[in-house]
């Protein structure tokens, strides 16, 4: 099984080590290609105003001067000529990629772009809520959760999103199937300073948000300690809001 790792926290975070020593216990075909510099937030950003460069670091290891997306997307066209890898898997993000966070996640775009060539693509993220317990819950937990999706047939333009709990591995309570949650309406701080040529700047931070935890959700999961497997559909389209809407514009 050929398997592309990629990210969107760089080729040297700590959570790219974490999935190529897991990534080595489920095939010897594994192949990273992941941006050179940390993405977090790039969401499913492509770079189309300047060039990128494709970086290799031996031991078919690479680095793209770009996204995440840039990074799945030169990968498959410059390392995989000859045919697609059977897995795109994304990660293992430091932090939580849970509910709307979706949206913006460099992580969860990466196994987009790899759906969207048609490659069953998997997510990982782990929360940390700098409890200090680092990638030990994905560490232990992650061949248990994607062995069982290794043989499965994925719908097209899918992706699983996985969410380990900021939790010591002897103390994730499980797995969960669910959907996706939402956040309570919060865009973290902005803190605004000035420069040192006196112009104001502003810095988006992020904080964690106190939820309504509806039931059934990614966000209910990992807050009652079990990890969250959620599939979610790149089509976006509100499905039951077609018919009134056509009514309008019949
Ligand atoms: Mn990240």
């Amino acid at each position: 099984m050929r398997i592309l790792l990629t990210n969107d926290d760089g080729i040297n975070a700590p959570g790219m080590a974490v999935l190529e020593a897991i990534a080595a216990r489920l095939s010897d075909d594994v192949t990273v290609c992941a941006p050179a510099e940390e993405n977090s937030g790039a969401g499913h950003s492509l770079t189309l105003h300047m060039p990128v460069r494709l970086r290799e670091h031996g031991g078919r290891r690479y680095s793209v001067t770009g996204t995440p997306t840039d990074s799945v997307n030169l990968g498959l066209s410059k390392l995989f000529a000859g045919g697609k890898p059977d897995l795109i898997i994304s990660g293992i993000n430091n932090g939580e990629n849970l509910a709307d966070d979706v949206t913006y996640s460099g992580t969860i775009s990466a196994a987009m772009e790899g759906a969207l060539a048609g490659i069953p693509a998997i997510a990982l993220s782990q929360a940390t809520r700098d409890r200090g317990h680092g990638f030990a819950a994905a560490e232990a937990w992650a061949e248990k959760v994607l062995r069982p999706l290794l043989d499965m047939q994925m719908a097209k333009r899918t992706v699983i999103n996985v969410n380990f709990p900021a939790l010591p591995a002897e103390e994730v309570r499980g797995i969960r199937v669910t959907r996706q949650g939402f956040h309570d309406y919060s865009r973290g701080s902005v803190v605004e300073g000035v420069d040192p040529r006196g112009r104001p700047y502003y810095w988006f931070g992020l904080e964690d948000v106190e939820h309504t935890l509806d039931h059934g959700t990614d966000l209910e999961a990992v807050n009652d300690g079990y990890i969250s497997i959620t599939p979610l559909q790149l089509d976006l389209t509100h499905h039951a809001a077609i018919g009134a809407l056509a009514e309008r514009f019949a």
